[in-house]
């Protein structure tokens, strides 16, 4: 057993908000939380934590060291290990950035020692090094947000080479010829059991939802701008696409909620889209990912404004709704998204080489390298309309902090995006550093809210694990995974959340002092919904006549997952 004693403890699934606790774990589960046994103030008498045998008849325990069983947190902050509910760490467009940008990875170098293996790159680190980056800041649980189905099989193979973390993959399905197909016959229970089975062959966790039908539209150097516009030989639009696969994840049940990159990426005025796609959910739950690249004011082809306003609004109105935000960050960054159309436009504003890339049937998808500027007006303006968001929408429980890793920033600039939700006034001397006409006319100077820590457990773990609907994440009650982050109480926020004190994954001790020191394997969640076998006939015939792959070579074999676990569907 373990004990993590008088931690002064951050939980707000079960409602605890830094009172002193100890947390006592076995076999990799939280098996009982209670307030400390033996009290920092000495006196009076602590009834010892339920489910332990009279701990204090017993007390071989006690008096060890974090190596044995006791860490003594006291005067330290104890929260569940982060949950990242949207980043691009492993598969082929992951692996296609790393090979388009050696620059990346030239100067970026992480040497072996004796507890990890060696590894380089800054915005698309090798999979040992994103691993080792994510646990070092206290994260123990990671999505990644897209992958083709057609090459789930090599996203598979890198999340085995992933260390530290428990991991799922989100599928792409918004531009597929065989759900656009059933939309277009009237067949939705066909592609809900298609659905299904593709989760399943996959080991998907999640719908993913790209440019409905836009990317299918590039491949004829076209796009979609309206929800109602029609997808080239389809006769179907973005809308049919949205709330039918919404509809599907509802009958499936799905743990998590259709998680949607809506249409009009990156354009300015695209905030009036993006509460039409709110609206034309009809109430049907959804996640709409790195939401600050979809609220944009002004008119298209013209300068980008702010829109977090009337997005932030939309998000409070409708409690179906939890956004992410895609903050971005200063600095180097590498695009890369299913957005085919949007890369192109990327490439042609700033120049920078690009990849593109076709998925057959599928998707499609593109990779650009960029740099956000402070002096750039349009870069200040997307950082200013990030921490609008995040200060606009009202519920920290639908507001989740990410920066669409390496889109708007690398991961392992969280910290830092903490300090500005956290501290305002660091918030304010950033904001007279970015360049001034993005400046004039900014609600940022007006909005005095700051975060506390329970509202950043909310925003990096709690939230995003009930959003995900991981159960057994994002808190630290009795059953919990023993996936645990401890960090010392600094007054730089950034500095805090940059180092912890120590990490627990599955209950060993994996960091400390912000390094690792004991490399762990997690492991891939993901859904099996039960579908119509009768499918599979469609499917042979489909894929006879429109696939490079046999129908029987598709399947990703359970096998193939070395350590996996099912979450069950409602
Ligand atoms: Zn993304």
């Amino acid at each position: 057993m373990i004990g993590i004693i008088n931690g002064e403890v951050y939980d707000p699934q079960n409602g605890i908000n830094g009172q002193v606790r100890d947390i006592w774990i076995e076999d990799g589960k939280i098996v009982s939380v209670s307030p400390p046994l033996i009290p920092p103030k000495v006196g009076g008498e602590t009834p010892a934590p339920a489910g332990l045998s009279n701990p204090a008849a017993s007390p071989p325990w006690l008096g060890g060291t974090e190596g044995g069983q006791i860490i003594d947190a006291a005067g330290l902050v104890v929260m569940p290990g982060g949950v990242d509910i949207h980043s691009h760490i492993v598969g082929a467009k992951v692996n296609a950035g790393r090979k388009f940008r050696p620059e990346d990875h030239r100067d970026h170098v992480r040497s072996r020692t004796a507890f990890t293996r060696s590894g380089s790159g800054y915005t698309v680190p090798s999979t040992f090094m994103t691993g080792y980056g994510y646990a070092e800041m206290g994260y123990t649980t990671v999505m990644e947000a897209a992958t083709a189905p057609l090459v789930a099989r090599h996203t598979h193979e890198e999340l085995e080479d992933t260390p530290m973390l428990d991991m799922g993959v989100f599928v792409t399905m918004g531009n597929n010829h065989f759900i656009m197909k059933c939309i277009r016959d009237g067949q939705r229970e066909k592609a809900r059991d298609y659905v299904a089975w593709l989760l399943g062959a996959t080991k998907g966790y999640a719908i993913k939802i790209v440019n409905p039908g836009g990317v299918e539209n590039w491949k004829w150097g076209r796009n979609v701008g309206e929800l109602d516009d029609e997808v080239i030989g389809f006769g179907v639009t973005p809308r049919q696409i949205v709330t039918t696969l919404a509809w599907i994840n509802d009958e499936l049940g799905l743990p998590h909620l259709p998680h949607i990159h809506g249409i009009n990426l990156g354009q300015p005025g695209n905030a009036r889209t993006t509460v039409e796609t709110i609206e034309a959910l009809e109430g049907r739950r959804a996640h709409l990912c790195h939401l600050q690249f979809l609220s944009y004011g002004g008119e298209p082809g013209k300068s980008i404004r702010s829109g977090a306003e009337p997005v932030a609004r939309a998000v409070n109105q409708h409690p179906n709704v939890t956004i992410d935000v895609g903050q971005v960050v200063f600095g180097e960054a590498t695009t890369m998204t299913s957005d085919g159309p949007l890369q192109y436009r990327l490439h042609k504003l700033t120049g920078n080489k690009w990849l593109n890339d076709d998925v057959e049937g599928e998707t499609g998808g593109g990779v650009v390298p960029m740099q956000y500027k402070r002096n750039n007006p349009v870069n200040a303006v997307q950082w200013l309309i990030g921490l609008e968001l995040f200060l606009l929408v009202d519920d920290p429980w639908r507001v989740f902090l990410t920066t669409d890793h390496p889109n708007a920033g690398p991961f392992f600039c969280y910290p830092q995006v903490i300090k500005l939700l956290m501290d305002r006034d660091y918030r304010t001397e950033m904001f007279a550093g970015i360049n001034r006409r993005a400046r004039r006319g900014s609600l940022l100077p007006e909005l005095d809210r700051e975060y506390s820590l329970y509202d950043i457990a909310i925003v990096t773990r709690a939230g995003t694990a009930r959003a995900l609907g991981l159960q057994n994440k994002g808190h630290l009650g009795v059953g919990a995974d023993a996936d645990v982050a401890v960090y010392r109480q600094l007054d730089n926020k950034e500095a805090m959340f940059a180092k912890p004190y120590l990490v627990l994954k599955d209950g060993q001790v994996v960091v400390r002092d912000g390094h690792i020191v004991r490399e762990h394997q997690g492991r891939t969640l993901y859904v099996a919904p039960p579908y119509d076998p009768g499918i599979e006939a469609d499917l042979r015939a489909h894929f006879e006549e429109c696939y490079t792959i046999s129908f029987d070579n598709y399947p990703v074999a359970p096998e193939y997952l070395s350590r996996s676990e099912v979450i069950p569907c409602a």
